[in-house]
């Protein structure tokens, strides 16, 4: 049974077909951030789920994770940790690498945000192959972070990025093929 402001939300995401690149439909969600109902919505949705489980930790992937992770992690009472781009952080970092549909990334985040024993979730705007993800449940995984589950606002759920993620459980709000 979907909840009933699902389907705004999902029609406040704008398609835009072939950017960054052909062939890429490209799932803009600054229209979701004009229309002040359906963002708080898309807010209120996964604070309803996450209150009251124990999180101390939100961890935003960079850059549409930084939108919607702080709000998140200000309503359920935990802190917010940026999961950036390679030599973006300014403090000593521990990084992942992992590989694009073209070449390698690195995430960063900074030495000292998290403990071992912490229960964090990851937030970022989409999933697509769950390449992003995953390298960030590697990066907390590796300093003794619980990841609680993984949330988007958006899969491509024909890409099958959640059967990358192993263990760690995905919650999305809109189904895209
Ligand atoms: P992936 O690692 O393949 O799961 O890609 C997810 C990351 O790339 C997220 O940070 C998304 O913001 C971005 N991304 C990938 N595909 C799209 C798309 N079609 N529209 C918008 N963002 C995308």
């Amino acid at each position: 049974q979907q909840d009933p402001r699902i389907p705004k939300i999902s029609s406040a995401i704008r398609v835009i077909p072939n950017f960054p690149k052909p062939g890429i439909m490209f799932q803009d969600i600054t229209t979701l951030l004009l229309d002040t109902k359906a963002f708080s919505d898309t807010i209120d949705l996964f604070v309803e789920r996450y209150k009251g489980q124990n999180i101390s930790v939100v961890a935003g992937i960079e850059a549409r994770g930084f939108i919607i992770g702080p709000p998140i992690a200000l309503a359920i009472g935990a802190k917010f940790v940026p999961m950036r781009k390679p030599n973006k952080l300014p403090g000593e970092v521990i990084s992942e690498e992992y590989s694009l549909e073209y070449g390698k990334d690195k995430m960063e985040m900074h030495v000292g945000a998290v403990q071992a024993g912490e229960r964090a979730l990851i937030i970022d705007d989409l999933v697509a192959t769950g390449g992003t993800l995953s390298a960030a449940i590697r990066l907390l995984e590796r300093v003794g972070v619980h990841i609680v589950e993984c949330a988007c606002v958006i899969e491509l759920s024909g890409l099958k990025g959640r059967e990358w993620l192993g263990d760690t459980p995905l919650f999305v709000l809109v189904n895209s093929a």
